[in-house]
């Protein structure tokens, strides 16, 4: 036999107006629908919320997905319950059962409280009253006591116009806006720590992502690929699927390593990958680059460099992790679960090809003077060059 779930999808909706406020609630239930992939039976819309109707037996791991959506403030896994306005003893005795079966799943609580939401005014019981006689009579059932000021459960009942139903916890929702409601980011997505985090921080403001890696083969080895494909997988997941676009660098870099000042040849590289990366974002219609640079963090990442690099873009660059200290980027990269991917031991690109002595002051004159002896025709071949992996 199945028994029926429910788990209710809150979002804060005060900030949103008019049209925003569509848009919003189209993408969010785009993206909730994607995340419950054909589990859910229903999803139905309440006042800031979405009910999704599943198996009981579904609830823990269809809460987990729905945690990571975009957009949402909290997720609670619940048990439906029938409210019968003619029979005001029936619904609460029924609700009674409801509450007892959800406290008896979990460790047995030393005390327990009810608390009730009415938002369905037909109902002629108030919020409290619904409370007190629902809670004593979970209380003959389950011989737990209620505790009406510091109780170790708490049981909400909310009767709706939507959706009525029983539950305990308030799970946190991944908040942020809905993946699509601000247009597409192109991300240079490394192997390392930062880039799949500044790509996550994107979509966490609603950017929908495309990503570009630069591959230098046989320098780095398709090992180095496959994580960056891990990497691009664990992003795919908030959005439903991911372009990657690997870029061959490796002419690129033999070129810069061959003609010019071995103590620019780093932000040579960089200038180069924007180059590319502006044309690859306007085919695939991103509106800015995204990268995982943080100021100060290594030589390449002063402010001068920051700068050198931002002069090769036309579009804008993107740096969410700008400010961030290092162990605040590996604290989520725990909890996003890439950690363990871009630790995998592995080759980057610019490491190396990285002088002894790079560059901390750039200078824009000496570089455009620089990539004067450079062959331009590279570039355009290596956009052509570029392949399209579908994750
Ligand atoms: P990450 O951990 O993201 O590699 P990092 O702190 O190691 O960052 P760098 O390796 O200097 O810093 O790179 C700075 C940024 O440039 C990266 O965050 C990434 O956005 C981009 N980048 C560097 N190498 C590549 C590459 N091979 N392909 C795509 N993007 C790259
Ligand atoms: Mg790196």
């Amino acid at each position: 036999m199945s028994y029926p779930g429910l788990i209710v999808l809150r979002y804060g909706e005060l900030f949103l107006k008019g049209g925003n406020r569509r848009a919003f609630e189209r993408l969010l239930r785009r993206n909730v629908e994607r995340a419950l992939d054909g589990a859910a039976n229903t999803l139905e819309r309440g006042q800031g919320r979405l009910f999704a109707r599943c198996e009981q037996t579904e609830l823990p791991r269809l809460t987990r997905r729905l945690q990571r959506v975009f957009g949402l403030s909290s997720v609670s896994p619940a048990l439906p319950a029938t409210i019968d306005h003619q029979d005001i003893d029936g619904t609460i005795k029924h609700l009674a059962e409801v509450a007892a079966a959800i406290i008896e799943q979990r460790a047995r609580p030393a005390t327990f409280k009810v608390e009730t939401r009415r938002a369905d005014k037909r109902f002629p019981l108030t919020s409290i009253e619904i409370s007190q006689r629902v809670g004593g009579l979970v209380a003959e059932r389950t011989s737990i006591t209620p505790s009406m000021h510091h109780p170790e459960l708490g049981v909400g009942i909310e009767i709706g116009q939507q959706a009525s139903f029983v539950f305990v916890d308030r799970l946190p929702g991944a908040g942020g806006l809905p993946v699509g409601c601000e247009g597409r980011v192109a991300l240079l997505l490394s192997g390392g720590i930062d880039s799949p985090i500044a790509g996550h921080l994107m979509q966490k403001r609603g950017c929908e992502l495309v990503a570009i890696y630069f591959h230098s083969p046989p320098y780095t080895s398709t090992h180095a690929q496959d994580k960056v494909v891990q990497l691009g997988e664990r992003l795919a997941i908030a959005q439903g699927g991911l372009r990657l676009l690997v870029v061959p660098f490796t002419e690129i870099q033999c070129d810069i390593r061959d003609n010019a000042p071995p103590r620019l040849a780093v932000l040579l590289y960089r200038r180069m990958m924007m180059r590319i990366a502006n044309a690859l974002a306007r085919r695939h219609d991103a509106l800015a680059l995204a990268t995982g640079e943080n100021l100060g963090q290594v030589a390449s990442q002063t402010l001068h460099n920051l700068a050198c690099i931002e002069q090769a873009s036309e579009l804008p660059i993107l740096r969410p992790l700008l400010s961030y200290d290092k162990h605040d980027t590996i604290a989520l990269a725990r909890e996003l679960g890439t950690f363990e991917i871009s630790t995998l031991p592995h080759e980057d690109c610019c490491s190396l090809f990285v002088p002894k002595h790079p560059e901390t002051r750039g200078d824009p004159l000496k570089l455009a003077r620089a990539e004067r002896e450079l062959d331009s025709a590279l570039l355009d071949a290596a956009v052509e060059r570029t392949e399209r992996i579908d994750l």
